[in-house]
């Protein structure tokens, strides 16, 4: 693919890139990804990298560093240093991180330990597993009629155990729209906590998982019995899950459905009574 004339950044010897995916579908690569993906020399990527985006830099050394095949995770210190390494050696160094690598990918730590190494770094953002993975779900993450403020949750702590230091109540007081990464583990918990706050056992809820690759599927339940849901319907991560009305938005805007045939269904989700469009 040529891109077209724009000042390009140039990768130079011994800078560290780190860099967004996006979700999964290389077509949600930015323009700023795939210049850097035909400059690098290495690229080191992470478990939820789709290996087809490697495709893309076929010139460069490709280094796995994350969890897959029971092996043991990376640690995050011995990635961050293995970047300055190999930065020292003067490579042009591409770190590619699932979806944006701002959005719990760890990517803030990685970036202060190059710095702090003398290592010089730049940041390219990609599209988030939420915002990929909703979008391609139909389901609009935020909608007039539903939600002022939406709140990105992570379902892990630090010790990657419980969401337990997590302000339940207030979360689900505060913000119509809750979406949560890495939550498959403890749904139940989650559940509960959310159900526990005020939270309606009808609330609509997706789980979205591999969201925006071939394999993508997505299951619309109610709150109040996800966990059953989610083990019939044999999801695993990566999921992204989506708590609120604008679920329902893809009744209407299910456009993958759609594409593959599904009539297009005119019909009001939210209630509202009037035309969608309408001030
Ligand atoms: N930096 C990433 C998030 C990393 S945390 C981003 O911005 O998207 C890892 C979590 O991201 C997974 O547990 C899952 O919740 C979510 N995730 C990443 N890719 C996904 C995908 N293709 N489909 C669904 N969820 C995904």
């Amino acid at each position: 693919m040529h891109l077209p004339d724009h000042d390009w950044p140039e990768m130079a010897p011994g800078w560290v890139w780190l860099c967004g995916a996006g979700p999964g579908d290389p077509g949600l690569l930015t323009l700023h990804a795939v210049n850097a993906l035909r400059q690098a020399d290495v690229v080191i990527y992470d478990a939820l990298v789709q290996e087809k985006i490697l495709d893309w830099a076929p010139q460069a050394q490709h280094i796995y560093a994350g969890k897959r095949g029971g092996k043991p995770s990376a640690k995050q210190r011995d990635i961050s240093l293995h970047l300055v390494e190999l930065a020292r050696t003067g490579k042009k160094v591409l770190r590619l991180k699932g979806g944006d690598p701002f959005v719990f990918g760890r990517g803030g730590e990685e970036a202060q330990t190059l710095v702090q190494h003398d290592i010089p770094i730049r940041i390219l953002p990609g599209s988030s597993a939420v915002i990929g993975g909703l979008a391609y779900a139909g389901i609009p993450v935020t909608h007039r009629d539903v939600n002022q403020s939406v709140t990105f949750v992570t379902g892990h702590d630090q010790s990657g155990n419980t969401p337990g230091s997590l302000d339940w109540q207030s979360i689900s007081k505060g913000s119509q729209v809750i979406v949560i990464y890495m939550g498959m583990k403890h749904i139940a918990q989650i559940a509960e906590n959310l159900i526990a706050a005020g939270r309606s056992l009808q609330e609509p809820v997706a789980v979205v998982t591999t969201a925006t690759t071939d394999e993508q599927q997505v299951l619309e339940t109610p709150l109040g019995t996800i966990v059953d849901d989610i083990a019939t319907a044999r999801l695993a991560p990566p999921a992204i899950i989506c708590v609120g009305r604008s679920v329902l938005m893809r009744q209407v805007l299910d456009w993958q459905s759609m594409a593959n045939g599904a009539p297009a269904r005119n019909i009001d989700p939210l209630d509202r009574g009037r035309p969608a469009e309408s001030a």
